[in-house]
């Protein structure tokens, strides 16, 4: 049961010291109340208090590593229904399924490994391969053990056979590969071996009340990282119980049912475009694992922009650190340009410049996150603030003019700032960055 504020803060140490990044332990009883920190920030907590706070401000959804390494997914630990309500943690996980008949494993294993897109200074790509035996035992493992050699997959085992299980997870269980899956039948072999071995173990039941009864059989055996799969093969349902099981853990409080769940939109329908709007509203709504038929380029790119959206803070936008950017190895006579911190706007204005192939310092001003437009519009890129900021961020030591660049959008701001920079040439640049290669080889201060 959860713990009020005033509970948590009789079991702090009430030093005050700050060290967790609020002023005061009652502060950090309130926000640890609310969910909003985590116990693990206090140095200072008793192991018994700590015992007794872990069970209360642990998330109503677990969360569960699957995997090692970089393509480690850790789904769940959710604590909101919506997004706008606060932000969602840990996204969920992309994966391919393959069998050992399947002809393509080769082809698929290469797009895996070539699937890696840098956007706004973060790396996407899939993370996973769902391995299924199709009775073949052998083959199973020479599938697994091939994966294995070629990419840095994280992998989940699916089979009905609990022994071929069992053996091909004890040879890469250095990899913590999810196992797949728990049912009725199985739970008490299953569960024992996944106890044992300290692997994630996926359950699956024919209906949510089914779930429930299994969890609590598994977690009742002492097993905490589960993984549910609700056995939903057709949109509206699998949706419907999507949905259900989210409310169920937050707002009811089940914590039979507070695990993260793997979705097969791959077993949904034999389109694959339709297969990727399924996988897409999974990725809304909340799906842990969105397991696919196949990797392609696009299907999966879309699903990793929409899950870098969907899992980034709405409340905190992606910023670019205030300061001088180097762009091609400016020099004293290279042009000066100035924008916003907004990280989509930095990367595409710094795109556009690289493309250029113009050596460009490249100055960029704090705006909380705003981009030109906007920060304009709020205030937060005004004339004599980016003039301050021109002349205190050191870029008149590195150059033998005084040009600056402001973007066209800001264009009302030039005549501000021609007063807080006298001497000063405020040159009004392109609205769009596509424009700014043609910009710059025509430039002159
Ligand atoms: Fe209190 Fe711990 Fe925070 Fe210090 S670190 S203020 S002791 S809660």
């Amino acid at each position: 049961m959860a713990l009020t504020g005033i509970q948590i803060f009789k079991l702090l140490p009430k030093t005050n010291c700050g060290e967790c990044g609020t002023p005061t332990c009652l502060a950090f009883a309130m926000n640890l109340a609310a969910g909003k920190t985590e116990l693990d920030l206090c140095p200072y907590v008793s192991d018994e208090a700590r015992e007794q706070l872990a069970e209360a401000s642990a998330p109503p959804i677990r969360s569960v590593a699957i995997g090692a390494g970089e393509t480690e997914v850790k789904p769940g630990g959710e604590t909101v229904m919506f997004r706008h309500e606060k932000t969602f943690y840990n996204p969920c996980g992309i994966a391919c399924l393959v069998t050992p008949d399947q002809s393509d494993v080769d082809a698929q294993i290469a797009w895996f490994n070539a699937m890696k897109y840098e956007r706004v200074g973060l790396m996407l790509r899939p993370e996973m391969f769902c391995v299924k035996d199709t009775g073949d035992a052998a083959a199973f493992e020479a599938l697994v053990d091939k994966i294995v050699a070629e990419c840095d997959a994280s992998i989940t085992l699916m089979s009905d056979n609990v022994e071929t299980l069992k053996k091909v997870a004890d040879k890469i269980k250095q990899y913590k590969p999810l196992l797949y899956a728990a049912t009725e039948a199985n739970a008490d072999d299953l569960g024992a071996y996944a106890l044992e071995s300290g692997l994630p173990l996926a359950l699956k039941a024919e209906n949510i009340e089914g779930v429930q009864a299994l969890t609590e059989k598994l977690t009742g055996m002492g097993l905490k990282d589960l993984v549910i799969d609700t056995g939903s093969r057709e949109l509206k349902a699998a949706f419907e119980d999507s949905i259900a099981l989210r409310r169920a853990a937050l707002v009811q409080q089940n914590k039979a049912l507070g695990f993260p769940t793997i979705v097969f939109p791959c077993e949904m329908t034999q389109n694959y475009l339709e297969e990727a709007l399924m996988a897409s509203t999974f990725v809304a709504k909340y799906g842990g694992i969105i397991v696919l038929s196949a990797f392609r380029a696009e299907t999966v790119f879309p699903l990793l922009l929409q899950r870098l959206n969907i899992y980034t803070d709405p409340q905190r936008p992606m910023t670019q650190e205030e300061g001088i950017y180097e762009i091609n190895n400016p020099g004293p006579d290279s042009p000066v340009a100035v924008t916003t911190n907004f990280s989509l706007t930095y990367f595409i204005v710094a795109g556009e410049v690289e493309a250029s192939r113009v050596p460009t310092w490249l100055l960029i001003k704090d705006s909380e996150g705003l981009s030109v437009l906007t920060a304009w519009a709020a205030g937060k890129f005004a004339g004599d603030d980016v003039g301050m900021f021109i002349k205190k961020c050191g870029i008149e030591e590195k150059i033998n003019h005084k040009s600056v660049i402001i973007p066209g959008y800001a264009a009302a701001i030039s005549g501000e700032m021609e007063e807080e920079l006298p001497g000063w040439n405020v040159q009004i640049g392109p609205r769009e960055a596509a424009h700014l290669p043609k910009y710059l080889k025509d430039w002159s201060a």
